[in-house]
Order: structure tokens, then C-alpha cells, then sequence
């Protein structure tokens, strides 16, 4: 599962992250996942029930910020809603010409102590 790889490299880097800063416990952990990223929030979930207990982040709450899709048309400089990526530019109906968010897979915090 695609899903179980980043979980545990969000915990890998959770963990290094808490040593780091002296502590040992992760507490809370937040990730943003953008809505075109690929990724199932609810897999994610899935595969941090699996591997969080016995590490660092046993007993941790997972956050997951969804990151909805935006698309940026450069002709218009406009940013319109991308959704599922399908979207045009409500100014001149061309496809973005690039995404300006949705594509998130990022640890965005770690409280730890
Ligand atoms: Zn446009």
C-alpha cells in the first residue's frame, strides 16, 4: 500500500524531528494532503493505526489537513478552484497552466515532548 510508505517516512521524520529537539514522545502529527496528491486521508489513517504503536508516536493524534486543488492561469494571472484537476480558467476556459496547491504531501507539524 502507497499509503503505508509515507506513513511510516511521516513517522521516520516525526521521530527525527523529536530527537532532535531533545524529546522522545510525539504527541501530535499533521500532515497536509493535497486533494490531487494521489493519497487517501482515510489509507493514511489506516496505515498510522498500524504502525504508530510501539514507536515514538504511540498514542499520537494524526491531523490531516486536506489541501484543495488551485490552478493558476498565467495569461489571465488568475487562480480559480482546480478540483479533481479538470478545471478550466473562468477567463479564457484553458487549462491551468499550473497548479498553485493540491499536489501537499508534507509533515506540516510535530508537537513533541
Ligand atoms: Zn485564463
Amino acid at each position: 500500500m502507497h499509503e503505508a510508505g509515507i506513513m511510516a517516512e511521516a513517522l521516520e521524520m516525526a521521530t527525527a524531528e523529536a530527537v532532535r529537539a531533545g524529546g522522545s514522545r510525539i504527541h501530535r502529527l499533521r500532515l497536509r494532503v493535497g486533494a490531487l496528491s494521489g493519497v487517501v486521508p482515510e489509507a493514511l489513517e489506516f496505515a498510522f493505526a498500524a504502525l504508530a504503536p510501539g514507536s515514538a508516536a504511540d498514542q499520537a493524534r494524526l491531523e490531516i489537513e486536506p489541501v484543495p486543488a488551485v490552478g493558476w492561469c498565467a495569461p489571465c494571472r488568475t487562480a480559480f478552484p482546480a478540483g479533481d484537476g479538470g478545471e478550466r480558467c473562468p477567463g479564457c476556459r484553458r487549462p491551468p497552466t499550473t497548479l498553485c496547491q493540491g499536489l501537499e504531501l508534507e509533515l506540516a507539524s510535530v508537537e513533541i515532548s
